[in-house]
């Protein structure tokens, strides 16, 4: 039986870093469920379809087709055959994702990848519906979180780390809408699954969350 790992939270409250960090240790792959999300966005976005229109997102979703690698255990997004890695961590691609991810056909399509993912091999899953919908029975879950304006500052740092100029003000404008976007969905909603374990990392080190995670992990399979 695999080992599910499901990690669930808002943008940016570090699931991806604390997942990798995770997943590196213990040797599990890691699977991040956003860039699936991104990669459709892509799609959309080249496609010139607008975001409320979900007859043709609807219809365009027929068209894609979502594959995840693995190199040097870095996970790779292809979209219809092409790696779209590189083009997925845009604002851009972002809000279109947040966007479109409500819709019950972008969903369909992209959790039933993940489950059989999840039934193949240890994994660390990030998400918004990890723990919820995807992998109910996930043998860890954590619902990760940081208040947003810690979630403001971390993103500024890593864009103006990477010399794109932004507004610290604007970033947080961003993360609450896209909270509330996410939070109050018809389908899968962002939500804390009753029995996933309650992370603020707001005043956490990246080491303090990875440890307490471990540790779930060692208690659930201590025979490793
Ligand atoms: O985590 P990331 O910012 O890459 O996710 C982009 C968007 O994809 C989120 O804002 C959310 O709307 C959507 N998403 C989702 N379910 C997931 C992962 C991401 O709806 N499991």
């Amino acid at each position: 039986m695999a080992f599910n790992v499901a990690i669930d939270g808002p943008a940016g409250a570090g699931k991806s870093t604390v997942a990798k960090a995770v997943a590196a240790e213990e040797n599990f792959i890691y699977v991040d469920t956003g860039a699936m999300y991104r990669a459709m966005a892509l799609y959309f976005i080249r496609e010139k379809i607008e975001p409320a229109d979900e007859a043709s997102i609807a219809a365009a979703c027929v068209n894609v087709n979502i594959t995840i690698a693995y190199e040097g255990g870095v996970q790779q997004v292809y979209l219809n055959g092409e790696n779209v890695s590189g083009f997925l961590r845009t604002e851009e691609v972002g809000n279109m994702a947040s966007a479109t991810s409500g819709y019950i056909q972008v969903r369909e399509k992209l959790t039933e990848l993940q489950k059989q993912l999840a039934r193949t091999a240890d994994v660390v899953m990030d998400g918004r519906d990890i723990g919820t919908c995807v992998l109910p029975e996930a043998d860890v879950k954590v619902y990760l979180t940081a208040s947003s304006l810690v979630r403001a500052k971390r993103r500024y740092k890593e864009l103006t780390e990477k010399g794109v100029s932004c507004v610290l003000e604007e970033i947080e404008k961003d993360i609450v809408d896209r909270d509330y976007r996410d939070m109050h969905r018809e389908h899968s909603p962002l939500v804390r699954a009753e029995d996933a374990v309650f992370i603020d990392s707001s005043d956490l080190t990246l080491k303090e969350v990875v440890e307490r995670i471990e540790a779930m992990i060692r208690e659930k399979r201590p025979c490793r």
